[in-house]
């Protein structure tokens, strides 16, 4: 039984100019179509650079999908979204095996 615990909070990749508390935190920004177009091609280009908030963007807009899906654009209880999280998480973590890779 292995601690999988994948969060390289300080990651020294050269690509790590944004914070990655501030991409996550802009994540929904993002995906609602919230944020202007400078700001979203920086999340964008950090997303690209970076593994784990690509995996944590990826967690979000499904769950984003499922909820809408499931509650008709309302707000989810938090109860619910918690569940599809990790259950999302466990498939995408699946599907970045490769690209997680790279960060050790
Ligand atoms: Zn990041």
């Amino acid at each position: 039984m292995s601690n999988e615990t994948v969060r390289p909070d300080s990651s020294d990749d050269p690509f790590e100019q944004l914070d990655c508390t501030a991409v996550i935190a802009d994540i929904w920004l993002l995906l609602d179509n919230e944020c202007d177009t400078g700001a979203r091609a920086r999340l964008q280009g950090h997303l690209d650079g970076c593994p784990s908030c690509l995996e944590h963007y990826g967690v979000q807009r499904q769950l984003k999908e499922l909820v809408s899906r499931k509650c008709g654009g309302d707000a989810a209880p938090e109860s619910l979204r918690e569940r599809l999280r990790v259950e999302i998480r466990r498939s995408v973590t699946i599907t970045q095996t490769s690209v997680r890779r790279d960060l050790g």
